[in-house]
């Protein structure tokens, strides 16, 4: 699907990384929360694991370490971002400069690293890249993922033309569902047995 940004500045309220990777969960989850607005009640149980993966962060956050392994000139830490072109706005643990005067975000997950990337993951790196690009003037062509509960195992993301395209079409679909576009259920089942929207979703 082609971008319009004036698609985007019409029709798209800030969006964050964290209710894109709940709209890929379920489309129909962010239907019933942001279009119909029945809440949720699942705050609690996010409090308890935020708060958890605050504490690793913060544990992580005064160590040089990293940024000297991934040949890093210099980082920030806690960066808020934001996107006029996109609509959208979020927080990265950290934004690297590196070496070529490129930028690359870097995200810490609470997460073992199990030989694959989740396409989650990926599609926030780009959101951030995509932000970072319209914010820094500044080219991003990778981004970094580590894993706390693996040693700090870094995985290497490159962060392309089609997957910034991919992650604007996901954009533009999250628009038309909060529009009142009603979306297909999760095609995994198994998603819906602890999901709070259960009694009322039409399967
Ligand atoms: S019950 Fe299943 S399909 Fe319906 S909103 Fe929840 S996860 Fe999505």
């Amino acid at each position: 699907m082609k971008l319009s940004q004036s698609f985007f500045n019409e029709n798209l309220s800030y969006v964050t990384p964290s209710e894109i990777i709940e709209f890929l969960y379920c489309k129909r989850f962010i239907y019933y929360m942001k279009c119909l607005g029945i809440s949720q009640n699942e705050e609690k149980r996010y409090k308890v694991q935020k708060g958890r993966e605050i504490h690793e962060k913060k544990e992580r956050e005064n160590k040089d370490y990293l940024r000297k392994k991934l040949g890093a000139v210099h980082k920030e830490i806690n960066v808020q971002l934001i996107s006029e072109k996109y609509r959208i706005k979020g927080i990265v643990d950290e934004i690297l400069t590196l070496e070529d005067g490129t930028m690359s975000p870097l995200d810490y997950k609470f997460a073992v690293y199990d030989e694959r990337i989740f396409q989650t993951y990926l599609t926030q790196i780009v959101l951030y890249s995509l932000m970072i690009e319209e914010q820094f003037d500044k080219k991003v062509e990778k981004g970094y993922l580590v894993y706390c509960r693996n040693g700090n195992t870094v995985k290497e993301i490159e962060i392309t033309e089609k997957e910034k395209n991919k992650v604007t079409d996901i954009l533009i679909e999250y628009t038309e569902v909060i529009n009142g576009i009603f979306p297909k259920a999760t095609t995994s089942k198994a998603r819906c047995i602890d999901c709070c929207y259960r009694n009322v979703c039409i399967k």
